[in-house]
């Protein structure tokens, strides 16, 4: 007989992180958790749906690494510490091997973060994975994406663009140079397989940044978003954009230029900063594009000249 849904949890999800502020963990009907005193609770939940935020026989680790990671890149944007998560997971069959592979993908980045996973939830349907994570930010000092004021420098951490570059590669979208180096490739195959939540960055800029969003749907769209709800304009030149040697090398200037601005899955931080704080970034991976301006204008620009552009970043129900 297959193993139950509880022999499972036990065998794959029950020891991933150890923490002392879980009073329950996995196990019973709730986890009971103890938030330090002093901190706001930060909650995020993201799902990932076989098909559409993956390509169909991923590899099972790297869809329990992305699971995990696309929330923690929210917690960081919001300047947040991981803590918690829950997991709720929807498979077509109980393959061990599978089930294995994606719970050493989850557990080695949770370890990485200090997270522990408290409880969750297994049902049968079509693979389906939802991930709640909870972390701790100092009252008052979460990261939000509404504080950008005019003249704000608006920056990017790490290399945009790889990672929607990466995934154009693996479904096979992208016609590559011939003899294109097989390590730019893979670089780029693993930013969208194993992206890297921002978590230190994140923490490091409560007090700094004005507002912070973490790049999901591409920069220009997830930079709108930041713009929206900032209630102003931004400007970003092209030529400042933090292009990576493989993404140039593989896609090509201007393709590169492209995925950069629009391509989704990069789990950067986008952040803006008062010019006069500018100089608590020191030491920071990031790169300033352009400014926060007056007015409701996204402006994308090539030096001085203003270029035609037209987004609006990945929408589920806009197509
Ligand atoms: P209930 O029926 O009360 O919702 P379950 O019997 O489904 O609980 O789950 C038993 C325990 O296992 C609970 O503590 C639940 O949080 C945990 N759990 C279930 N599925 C997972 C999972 N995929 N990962 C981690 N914990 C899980
Ligand atoms: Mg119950």
């Amino acid at each position: 007989m297959p193993p139950g849904e509880f022999a499972l949890i036990d065998r794959y999800f029950r020891d991933i992180g150890a923490r002392r502020d879980v009073r329950v963990g996995v196990g019973d009907d709730g986890a009971v958790l103890a938030p330090p005193a002093g901190q706001e609770l930060v909650a995020v939940v993201d799902t990932l749906v076989e098909g559409v935020h993956f390509p169909a026989g991923s590899p099972a680790n790297s869809i329990g690494h992305r699971a995990l990671a696309v929330n923690l890149s929210d917690i960081a944007a919001m300047g947040a510490a991981p803590a918690w998560a829950l997991l709720a997971l929807t498979l077509p069959r109980a393959d061990e091997r599978w089930l294995e592979a994606f719970a050493a993908g989850f557990a080695a980045l949770a370890r990485a973060h200090d997270l522990q996973l408290v409880g969750g939830d297994m049902t049968a349907g079509p693979l389906t994975v939802t991930v709640q994570v909870l972390g701790f930010a100092p009252r008052g000092e979460a990261l939000l994406r509404g504080g950008a004021r005019p003249g704000d420098l608006v920056c990017v951490t790490g290399t945009p663009g790889d990672a929607a570059c990466g995934l154009a590669l693996l479904q096979g979208r992208l016609r590559t140079p011939a003899m294109a180096d097989e390590a730019a490739l893979e670089v780029l195959r693993r930013r969208f397989l194993y992206p890297t939540p921002r978590s230190t960055a994140g923490p490091r800029l409560r007090g700094v940044a004005s507002a912070c969003i973490d790049i999901s749907d591409g920069l220009a769209g997830d930079l709108t978003k930041l713009a929206r709800a900032s209630d102003c304009g931004v400007r970003v030149d092209v030529t400042q954009l933090p292009l990576s040697a493989p993404l140039i090398a593989i896609a090509g200037r201007a393709a590169a230029e492209h995925f950069a601005l629009t391509g989704g899955d990069d789990y950067e931080l986008c952040f803006t900063v008062p010019a006069a704080r500018a100089a608590a970034l020191a030491g920071l991976a990031c790169t300033a594009i352009g400014r926060v301006t007056e007015g409701r204008d996204i402006t994308v620009c090539r030096g001085d000249s203003v270029i035609e552009f037209s987004h609006s970043g990945f929408d589920h129900f806009a197509r």
